[in-house]
């Protein structure tokens, strides 16, 4: 076999994956990392005293996510991989309600007795067995579930998710594909791996290289130039270096920066697709912060929190493993230039900590330890109306170009499953290229 040599920009979940397969087919992969670590959205950090990391951004994963447990066991390391049961909650009117399985969302108070609970149970049910999302994209989830499921059932459960999720400003735009992704296959177990989501990062990272691959981390890819032919140059901070092949797995915009030449109805493409940034605090307490030992709170926006997602991350994990702190996260996503950008990790914890009083009673700021502040441009892609119109090819107009990205998992949503999937279908696409 005629042995190319292909280049891959980004070490997260998706790069690391497509580079598996690549090496396995006998090829020789060097993959281009900006970041001095893989991991990409999954990385985590480790602070002296811990024996685990702690995901930059919180992450599990759930039973349902077959491409990732597939991978587990190519990679030998089932072993390490934890399934748990956390408690996932539902704010109404200052109090917390069980909300992990459809028993418990049917006894959620928000929904009030009678057809209110009957129309959420039939469409929570019909989502989950339907198979058929695609004439759902033609329609937003707001007019979906206002005619299926009544206007209570909408504005109760659904409005705030999707307005938290997306902000008002497209909250009203989003389809309802994107609502049947979520509710057809998740599962209510989650999942995590022996030291978290950067063990598997580093132990997926170190088996490549074992197989050959080559990792530059430090080497952010700045342009991509295409020659006649098939030969592809990637300008690094490390000069200049010529592949057969390249596969890119940044965001759109990324993608649109580095390659301009790319033809103009393609880089229209990348450039209209919208998504959401994520500013995320985790913060080091020395108290736990929920007494009933929550995992995920959802908070409805109307409920006034200053950020969207709590997360108490050991109460999914033992503490343990984090020199016995307790983490909890608080996140948000927004566009890019909302002020949670621009402010500083003091600044966010002034916005931040007082509404945590209202999880607990007894929460006094002397309780924080330390905190971590992270941000990332493109966090959530917003699926639009007839979204599976607007996705880009992964194999580009450029020869030898191809892209995979977060923006082209739909109908599913964002996730490292997703992520794992489209890279090897990428890989995919390039081996039969090359076998042409
Ligand atoms: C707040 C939040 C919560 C999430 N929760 C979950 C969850 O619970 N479960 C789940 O499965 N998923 C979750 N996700 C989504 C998940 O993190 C992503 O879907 C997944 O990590 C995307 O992987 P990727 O390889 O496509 O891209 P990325 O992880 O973005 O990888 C791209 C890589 O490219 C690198 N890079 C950037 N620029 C350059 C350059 N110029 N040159 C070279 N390299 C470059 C980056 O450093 C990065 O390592 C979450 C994401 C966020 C933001």
């Amino acid at each position: 076999m005629d042995k190319k040599r292909i280049a891959i920009v980004g070490a997260g979940f998706g790069g690391l994956s497509a580079a598996h397969d690549l090496v396995k087919a006998g090829h020789q992969v060097t993959i281009f990392e900006n970041a001095p670590t893989p991991g990409g959205l999954a990385a985590g950090f480790k602070e002296p005293g811990w024996d685990w990391s702690a995901e930059k951004f919180y992450h599990h994963w759930f039973t349902s996510d077959a491409h990732m447990f597939k991978l587990f066991s190519e990679l030998g390391v089932e072993s390490k991989v934890m399934i748990q049961s956390p408690k996932t909650v539902m704010f109404y009117k200052g109090n917390f309600y069980p909300f992990d399985s459809i028993i418990s969302a049917l006894l959620y108070p928000g929904l009030g007795f009678g057809i209110n609970k009957i129309r959420f149970g039939l469409v929570g049910l019909y989502l989950r067995l339907t198979k058929n999302w695609k004439p759902m994209e033609k329609t937003t989830v707001e007019k979906w579930m206002r005619k299926w499921a009544g206007d209570k059932v909408y504005t109760q459960m659904w409005e705030p998710m999707v307005i938290g999720k997306f902000g008002e400003r497209y909250a009203r735009q989003v389809n309802m594909a994107w609502m049947w992704a979520r509710l057809h296959v998740r599962s209510t177990k989650l999942v995590t791996y022996q030291g978290g989501f950067q063990a598997f990062a580093d132990d997926f990272a170190a088996k490549l290289q074992t197989m050959g691959v080559d990792i530059c981390y430090n080497t952010p890819v700045e342009k991509i130039l295409t020659e006649k032919g098939r030969q592809v140059s990637l300008w690094t901070n490390a000069g200049d270096e010529k592949f057969d092949r390249v596969l890119v797995t940044l965001s759109p915009a990324q993608m649109a920066k580095m390659t301009p030449q790319l033809p103009e109805n393609y880089l229209k493409g990348l450039l209209e697709l919208r998504s959401l940034g994520a500013v995320v605090l985790t913060i080091s307490l020395n108290h736990p912060l929920s007494r009933e030992g929550y995992y995920w709170y959802n908070l409805p926006k109307s409920a006034g929190f200053p950020f969207l997602a709590l997360v108490e991350h050991t109460n999914f994990l033992p503490k343990e493993h984090f020199g016995n702190e307790n983490l909890i996260y608080c996140g948000d996503y927004l566009e890019t230039d909302h002020e949670y950008f621009r402010l500083t990790k003091e600044e966010l914890l002034e916005r931040f900590l007082p509404s945590l009083k209202r999880i607990n009673p007894d929460f006094e700021l002397d309780w924080v330890n330390r905190a971590w502040l992270t941000k990332a441009n493109y966090a959530q892609p917003v699926p639009l109306i007839n979204h599976s119109e607007n996705i880009p090819a992964i194999q580009t107009p450029l020869n030898g170009v191809y892209f995979a990205s977060m923006s082209q998992v739909y109908p599913w949503d964002r996730g490292t499953n997703f992520a794992v999937d489209i890279a090897r279908k990428a890989a995919s696409l390039i081996l039969e290229a090359i076998e042409k």
